[in-house]
C-alpha cells in the first residue's frame, strides 16, 4: 500500500502559558488526526466557526507553528525529522493559498519579481524562457495573462486578482497539496465560484489535492470530497461531504446545517441560528473533561461531562460523530487506539 500524502496524528496546539509555563493557555487544536490519500486527488474541507482551531490548523502542516504534541507525516516521513532534501520537497509540495493575499506580497515588487523569486527559490527553470514560459502558463490556468499583471505592483490589482495570482504562484511549483485558509471569504460570489472551479480543474487535471478551509459551508457543499467540522479543537463529525450535509449525526453539525443561509428560497433548511449566534471563540469554555460542545448541546446527558466522546461510526464512507448518541455503535480505530493509550 502506498504512503497517505498527509497524515496527521494525535496533533496538539496548546498556545500560551508563557516561559514560566503557568499563564492561560488555549488548546487550539486537541489530539486532532487527518489522513488525506496519495490517490485520487481530492479535495479535504476543514470547516467550523470563527476561534475552532482552522488556522493553527493550516500553519501547523505548513510549519509555521510547531506542534505541541502529535505528529505530522507527509509520504510517510515525520515532518519533525526530515532531513534537507525532505523538507526542501515538504515546502516546495506543500504550498498555501491565504484570505488576504495582499499580506503575502512585498508591495514593492513587481508582480513578476515575486513569481521570478519562486522559481529562484526552487531552481523551477533554467533560463530566462522557460521561467517565463512557466509563469505564463501558470497564470493561464488562473484565466489571467502575463502582460496583463507581470509588469504591475500588488496594489494595482484587484482583490481577486491578487487571490488568482495566489493560485498561480502556488500552482507553479507543482504541488501535490494547496492549504487554502478561506482563500474565498473576501471576495464577491461570482469570483468565488471562479475560485472554486479552479481548485476542481487543479485537482481534476493535475492531481493537486487541497485542504480546505472555510466557516462557510455552503462552499463545502460546492467542492468537498471529504469534510471533517471543527468544535473548539477536536472533530465533532468527518465523512463524505454530501453524506455529513445532508445527514448530519452530531448536534453541533445539525444545528450548523440547519442555519446555513440558501439562496434559492424555495429550498428551506430551517431557521435554528442557535449554533451560530455566538461564535466559538467566546464559547470556549473550560470543561477538563467531558464534550465541549455540552453547554449548548440541545441533546446533552450527564455521561457527556464524563470524558470526551470518541468518533463512534455513525454511517456509510467513514462518515463519524464524536457524540455519545452513538455509544452503541462501534468507535473508529483511531478512538479505540487512544482509549487503549489513555
Ligand atoms: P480559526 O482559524 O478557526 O478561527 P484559530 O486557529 O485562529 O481558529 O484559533 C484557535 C484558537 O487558538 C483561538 O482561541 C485563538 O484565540 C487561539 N490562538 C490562535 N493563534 C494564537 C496565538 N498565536 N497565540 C495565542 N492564541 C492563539
Ligand atoms: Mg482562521
Amino acid at each position: 500500500m502506498t504512503q497517505p500524502l498527509l497524515q496527521i496524528k494525535n496533533a496538539t496546539k496548546v498556545y500560551g502559558g508563557g516561559f514560566l509555563k503557568t499563564g492561560p493557555t488555549t488548546v487550539a487544536l486537541q489530539d486532532f488526526n487527518l489522513t488525506i490519500d496519495a490517490k485520487p486527488a481530492t479535495i479535504t474541507t476543514i470547516a467550523g466557526e470563527s476561534g475552532s482551531g482552522k488556522t493553527t490548523l493550516a500553519n501547523l502542516v505548513l510549519g509555521f507553528v510547531n506542534l505541541t504534541s502529535g505528529q505530522i507525516l507527509y509520504k510517510g516521513n515525520d515532518t519533525g525529522s526530515m532531513d534537507r532534501n525532505q523538507t526542501m520537497e515538504y515546502r516546495r509540495e506543500v504550498q498555501a493559498v491565504f484570505q488576504d493575499p495582499y499580506a503575502v506580497y512585498n508591495p514593492f515588487y513587481r508582480v513578476k519579481h515575486i513569481f521570478d523569486l519562486v522559481i529562484n527559490n526552487f531552481k523551477m527553470a533554467n533560463n530566462k524562457k522557460d521561467a517565463r514560459d512557466l509563469i505564463e502558463k501558470a497564470l493561464n490556468v488562473v484565466g489571467m495573462r502575463g502582460e496583463e499583471v507581470l509588469e504591475k505592483y500588488p496594489h494595482q490589482l484587484s482583490g481577486g486578482q491578487r487571490q488568482r495570482m495566489m493560485v498561480a504562484r502556488a500552482y507553479l511549483l507543482k504541488p501535490r497539496l494547496i492549504v487554502a485558509d478561506e482563500p474565498v471569504s473576501m471576495v464577491d460570489a461570482s469570483l468565488r465560484a471562479m475560485i472554486l472551479d479552479i481548485m476542481l480543474r487543479l485537482r481534476d487535471e493535475e492531481g493537486i489535492s487541497f485542504l480546505y478551509i472555510t466557516h462557510d459551508l455552503s462552499t463545502a457543499y460546492q467542492i468537498g470530497d471529504r469534510i471533517y467540522l471543527l468544535y473548539q479543537g477536536a472533530t465533532a463529525e468527518r465523512g463524505d461531504t454530501m453524506q455529513v450535509i445532508e445527514n448530519p449525526k452530531h448536534p453541533y453539525v445539525q444545528l450548523l446545517i440547519n442555519s446555513i443561509p440558501v439562496p434559492d428560497p424555495k429550498v428551506r433548511w430551517g431557521g435554528d441560528m442557535e449554533a451560530t449566534s455566538v461564535d466559538d471563540e467566546q464559547m470556549r469554555v473550560n470543561i477538563k473533561s467531558g464534550c465541549r460542545f455540552y453547554p449548548r448541546c440541545p441533546a446533552r446527558m450527564d455521561k457527556c461531562l464524563t470524558a470526551q466522546p470518541p468518533l463512534y461510526v455513525v454511517g456509510k464512507g467513514r462518515h463519524e460523530a464524536a457524540c455519545y448518541l452513538y455509544d452503541d455503535h462501534p468507535v473508529t480505530e483511531e478512538s479505540a487506539r487512544e482509549q487503549v493509550a489513555g
